[in-house]
């Protein structure tokens, strides 16, 4: 379908962007370059998002019970890159090492996110940002333009809707509004037998910063993703006993079983917890019908996020259910309310931020009306036949917005039909790839293994030429924006490699 619209001017709008993580920060960029007014209200006192680590936790509400949670941020203190940094930056702006910062191939959080200001400062986008402004209300007005309601929390720090602060608040319109808010904060939670009256302690990763509170304690540990095994591989040197809870053993690749053999000691499988005892043990369910407790200090919940959006008000044209945000087409814009709504950065396991770019991209095209979108019946047509075709699959509800491995052509597919975006280069998926290989294989040491292999150094030179050359698209505002990336960034990047 080409989506591509006639020879009339593209229209500027004046475009509310929520969230200045990696997706507001693609999309203010995005908005810019189609010629719109941008505004990006942000809760935080800087950009970044998820990657502005914050050292204070919700330590009043572990478990993230009440939501929404009020720290934005779920990032650890040890947290590094999962995936090389040669395929985390965006298009046109690689993630290239700086002499004086983080340098590693898998580098820290804290240097993610000066990457992420510098993106700002090379693009000129903090001019767009409002710092320390939550937005608490967005709702579509009936002549379909978008009223913002806001809190400056430099003003007055605002708990939800407290009405004596009304003072603070500020409302403005809109044409339309993106949501980039993320979807890494508020904790999801097993249903776990016990889990509302244990009397020991519970939380969820999302409040977990450093190991030093659980020295000498038995730990469970409740998940097997990256975070719950880097929690558990991290609380294991300090504590006395760490239980791993992997829900099945198709979590257990051979490097976390190599982990596990390395430190019997002290960090033990398990598969399932049953229930959490009145008399402070955890019970499990070990397979094939046989069962152990263990008396634990502390549980820690490693089970993933929710999506939420507690400023939204559609009334009900989008929800959110079982994690699954809908009606959305292509993962991004509600049939009803479309296109002065949309949202950026919803899908999981994908290439970050550049699939942030791509549907920023679209989403400027069709506000500027240089794009179409198909007609709502067929949008919603088009995302109840997705929903069929991941139920036949088998896909449970709460991994709608998975791409990853289960489409693996899919950012391609959406960048090449929508916006003339170009596919990923072979030698990003070889470079993932091998890491993804190494991972499985190494748990523990895979980042340090690639500081040096030779392995992906053809990928390496193939990056190199992708900074030096970037070879600009057929999109016109790409090849545009080629001529914004700062010269000197280029020969800083050209030297440091
Ligand atoms: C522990 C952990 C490890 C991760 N590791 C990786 C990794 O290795 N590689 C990777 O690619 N990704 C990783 N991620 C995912 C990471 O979240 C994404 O890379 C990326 O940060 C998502 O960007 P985003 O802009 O969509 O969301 P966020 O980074 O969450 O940004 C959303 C922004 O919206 C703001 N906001 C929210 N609500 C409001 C409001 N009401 N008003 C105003 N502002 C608001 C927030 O303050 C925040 O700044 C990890 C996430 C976690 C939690």
């Amino acid at each position: 379908m080409d989506t591509a619209c006639g020879s009339d001017p593209p229209q500027s709008k004046k475009v509310c962007v929520i969230g200045a993580g990696m997706a507001g920060l693609a999309a203010a960029r995005e908005l810019r370059r189609e010629g719109h007014d941008v505004t990006v209200l942000e809760q935080s006192g800087d950009v970044g998002g998820q990657w502005l680590y914050d050292p204070r936790t919700d330590a009043a509400d572990p478990l993230g019970v009440a939501a929404p949670v009020k720290v934005h941020s779920s990032m650890y203190a040890s947290l590094r890159l999962i995936s090389p940094r040669q395929s985390t930056g965006f298009t046109d702006f690689p993630f290239c090492p700086k002499s004086g910062r983080d340098d590693r191939r898998f580098p820290g959080h804290r240097e993610v996110d000066l990457y992420l200001k510098d993106f700002c400062d090379a693009f000129g986008l903090m001019d767009a940002v409002r710092l320390n402004t939550r937005v608490l209300r967005a709702a579509m007005t009936p002549a379909r333009r978008w009223a913002v309601r806001s809190v400056d929390l430099g003003v007055g720090e605002c708990d939800g809707a407290d009405e004596k602060k009304l003072d603070a608040y500020v409302d403005e319109v809109f044409d339309a509004v993106v949501v980039a808010t993320g979807h890494y904060s508020q904790p999801r939670l097993p249903s776990i037998k016990g889990i509302e009256t244990w009397r020991g302690r519970q939380m969820h990763s999302h409040s977990y910063r450093v190991p030093e509170p659980f020295r000498g304690e038995v730990v469970v540990v409740v998940g097997c993703g990256e975070s719950g095994k880097d929690i558990a591989m991290e609380i294991r040197g300090v504590a006395k006993e760490v239980y791993l809870v992997a829900g099945s053993m198709e979590a257990v690749t051979p490097g976390l079983s190599k982990v596990l053999a390395k430190h019997s000691a002290n960090l033990h499988l398990r598969l399932e917890v049953e229930r959490l005892c009145e008399d402070g043990r955890v019970a499990f369910k070990d397979g094939g019908g046989s069962s152990s407790s263990v008396a634990a200090d502390t549980v820690i919940y490693c089970t993933g996020y929710s999506y939420s959006f507690p400023f939204l008000e559609t009334g009900g044209a989008v929800t959110v259910d079982d994690n699954r945000v809908g009606p959305l087409f292509e993962h991004v814009f509600p049939p009803s309310l479309a296109p002065s709504l949309s949202f950026v950065g919803v899908p999981r396991k994908i290439f970050a931020p550049r699939f942030f770019e791509i549907q920023a991209r679209w989403v400027a095209q069709v506000l500027s009306g240089r794009r179409a979108l198909p007609a709502e019946e067929e949008m919603r047509r088009s995302v109840e036949e997705f929903y069929r075709a991941r139920d036949a699959a088998g896909v449970p509800r709460k991994y709608t917005h998975e791409i990853g491995r289960r489409e693996p052509t899919y950012m391609d597919d959406f960048g090449e039909k929508y916006c003339d975006f170009p596919r990923v280069e072979g030698w990003r998926h070889e470079l993932l790839g091998s890491f993804v290989r190494g991972m499985m294989e190494n748990l523990e040491t895979f980042r340090d293994d690639y500081q040096d292999s030779d392995s992906i150094h053809r990928a390496m030179q193939e990056w190199h030429l992708s900074c030096v050359q970037s070879s600009p698209p057929s999109c016109c505002s790409y090849a545009e924006s080629q001529a914004a990336v700062p010269a000197q960034l280029v020969s800083v990047n050209q030297h440091n490699d």
